[in-house]
């Protein structure tokens, strides 16, 4: 066991390749070893907004970090910059980390990334990382399915690129089913996507909990419903990054909540009920 970590059978991030590496929802235990290895072998990390800084100490004092994802005032590099940015650093003989949050392949366009290395020919590996919309769940006692819930779970991105809803989903059969709903970029999302389920008919009193930084000391739990949960998610001031969770797997008698995110009293577990007290007091 000792040797886990260190064993000879793990493959080796080598120079002149990219790894595609997920470093999950942000609680720096749910990175895989092979994430570690990787990012402790690096020359070159190529990291997302979200990943979490305290993963990044793991890297190599003369390493180079570049943050390619969106922070505040300025544009995030595009697709075409960051697939040109892995494919040099691989081609100078780097190795190369490419880190996500969550798995790089869920809504993290790890598929499009390694597209581009293969059609440039150079090699690469997909490292699977825990997804927020199972490990954030987990988090918050949620199981993403619950013998007496749902026998199905979907997971869906509430956001497009220029904002829209994205046009192929099937609103009336999301609403119709009674399987559970995981709705990815959801604070930006709630807005549409609460309506759009409304109005295809989707009960108002569905069970709503929206699960906001995740796996963090910052991690908040609201519990509301699908009627309430734009108002809810206003007047708590949810933000970014949260996973909305619809369905019988968000009613907080079948939640099994265990994770105490170490901060000041707003972290505290939030429902609509005390969060009306704390306004009416
Ligand atoms: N590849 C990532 C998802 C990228 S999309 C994964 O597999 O988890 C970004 C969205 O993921 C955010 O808008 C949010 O909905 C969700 N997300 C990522 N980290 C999260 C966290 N710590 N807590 C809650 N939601 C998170």
């Amino acid at each position: 066991m000792h040797s886990l970590a260190h064993s000879t059978t793990l493959p080796q991030l080598e120079a002149g390749s990219v790894w595609l590496v997920g470093a999950g929802p942000g609680d720096p235990g749910l990175l895989t070893l092979h994430a570690v290895g990787a990012i402790r072998a690096a020359d070159l990390v190529l990291y997302d907004a979200l990943i979490n800084t305290e993963i990044l100490s793991e890297a190599r004092r003369n390493a180079r970090l570049v943050c390619v994802g969106r922070r505040k005032g300025n544009a995030p590099t595009t697709q075409d910059e960051i697939a040109r940015l892995m494919i040099e650093g691989a081609r100078d003989g780097l190795r190369v980390v490419r880190l996500k949050g969550g798995d790089p392949c869920m809504f993290g366009r790890g598929g499009e990334e390694a597209a581009a290395l293969r059609d440039a020919g150079i090699p690469f590996r997909i490292v699977p990382g825990v997804t927020a919309g199972i490990g954030g769940l987990a988090y918050a006692g949620i199981a993403a399915t619950h013998r007496d819930a749902n026998a199905a779970v979907t997971f869906l991105t509430g956001h497009q690129t220029g904002g829209a809803l994205p046009g192929d989903l099937d609103w009336d059969a999301l609403a119709r089913s009674d399987n559970a709903l995981v709705v990815y970029m959801g604070v930006s999302a709630l807005d549409r996507v609460v309506p759009a389920l409304l109005s295809h008919g989707r009960d108002a009193a569905t069970p709503v909990a929206i699960v906001a930084h995740a796996t963090t000391p910052s991690q908040r739990v609201l519990n509301t419903t699908l009627g309430e949960a734009v108002l809810a998610a206003r007047r708590a001031k949810i933000d970014a990054p949260a996973l909305i969770v619809i369905g019988r797997i968000a009613d907080p008698a079948l939640a099994t909540p265990w994770f105490e995110p170490q901060q000041d009293e707003h972290a505290a577990r939030i429902t609509d009920r005390s969060l009306l007290a704390a306004f009416t007091a």
